[in-house]
């Protein structure tokens, strides 16, 4: 590990005014940071500690939704009455990630922060553009079973690796921060990138801008939601595939639909196009996976991966119709066959 500074920030103000200053990085739970450091992935010269900031809260919003602040522990989140009975889909989705260690320390900021589980990035003996920029990508013709199958450029095919962003986008949330230009609300389908030429940028924040908290909107989709993770071990271990589906179902009909996929993109991946697909239409077998199709239209794989095309397909058509059924279930029941 390379030697650093730290200090503590005692207002958001000092924060940013300190990351602006440079090769800073914030510091909170430091559940994905303090593993980048000691691998030498990441080598800040200056840590800003941001854990006693006053962003701790879960708050009711003006226009119906919940304001939930950018240091609310992942854990405390999952469990929070109002997260629970109003937004049950992002409450499954933070329990499917990480361990119960983590979700205690792993803040909802930092979870938006997290980098990618690429082998290869995480290996500084091989090359990777999205660590050390026009170094190539060790992953292209390596082992790709954990890769992307959408989005993916040729300079860099790593998937976003949080399972409670996949909840956020399907819900439409809103991240806002503030940096040395103000504040402003960032539309969740717009904070993470893809790769394109420039993978070493993970997400749309300009230097020195910190997340202060995501607004969750007044839909939360409580009735007909799952959050359905297939991984290799059924705990502790990241997305091959995941999915968030939610619906509004009236009069039999779906009235609104939104699907999300984590685990084959660089971010969670959304397609308006697929959702609008099933509103209006009964909910069947037949409906779910021409969304599916449309949610996977143009997906490729780079021969480790291919499997990941197939078992998304049916993973959201499963998800959908857990959504559908109205009977949200564990994760331990959540195996395909
Ligand atoms: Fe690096 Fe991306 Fe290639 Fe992985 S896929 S080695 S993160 S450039």
């Amino acid at each position: 590990m390379n030697p650093f500074s730290y200090q503590r920030a005692g207002d958001i103000d000092e924060a940013v005014r300190e990351a602006a200053a440079g090769g800073a990085c914030f510091i909170a739970g430091g559940t994905n940071l303090l593993d980048l450091m000691k691998e030498n992935v990441e080598r800040p010269r200056r840590l800003i500690d941001i854990s006693r900031l006053p962003l701790d809260q879960v708050e009711d919003t003006p226009e119906g939704g919940l304001r939930v602040g950018a240091l609310v522990r992942n854990a405390d989140l999952a469990m929070h009455p109002r997260v629970r009975d109003r937004y049950p889909l992002l409450s499954s989705a933070l329990l499917a990630g990480a361990s119960p260690q983590l979700r205690n320390m792993a803040t909802t900021g930092g979870n938006l922060m997290q980098r990618t589980r690429c082998y290869y990035f995480y290996d500084t003996a091989t090359a990777c553009n999205k660590r050390a920029p026009g170094s190539g990508c060790g992953a292209i013709g390596g082992v790709t079973r954990i890769h992307a199958v959408l989005g993916a450029s040729e300079h860099c095919i790593a998937t976003h690796p949080s399972d409670m962003c996949v909840a956020m986008a399907a819900l439409r949330a809103t991240v806002n921060v503030t940096g040395p230009e103000g504040a402003r609300a960032i539309p969740f389908g717009d904070f993470h990138r893809l790769p394109g030429n420039a993978p070493q940028r993970d997400n749309c924040l300009a230097p020195g801008e910190l997340i202060t908290s995501v607004d969750l909107p007044p839909e939360g989709f409580a009735s007909h939601y799952s959050y359905l993770k297939i991984r290799d071990r059924l705990s502790y271990a990241f997305a091959l595939v995941s999915v968030a589906a939610a619906l509004r179902i009236e009069d039999g009909r779906i009235a609104q639909a939104r699907v999300a996929l984590g685990g084959v993109a660089h971010k969670p991946w959304r397609v308006a196009s697929a959702e609008q697909l099933l509103e209006g239409r009964h909910p069947g077998e037949e409906i779910f996976l021409r969304c599916a199709d449309a949610l996977l239209h143009g997906a490729k794989g780079q021969g480790g991966n291919d499997f990941k095309i197939s078992l998304a397909r049916r993973a959201i058509a499963r998800a959908l119709g857990q959504a559908a059924d109205g009977t949200p279930q564990r994760q331990f029941d959540k195996r395909i066959a």
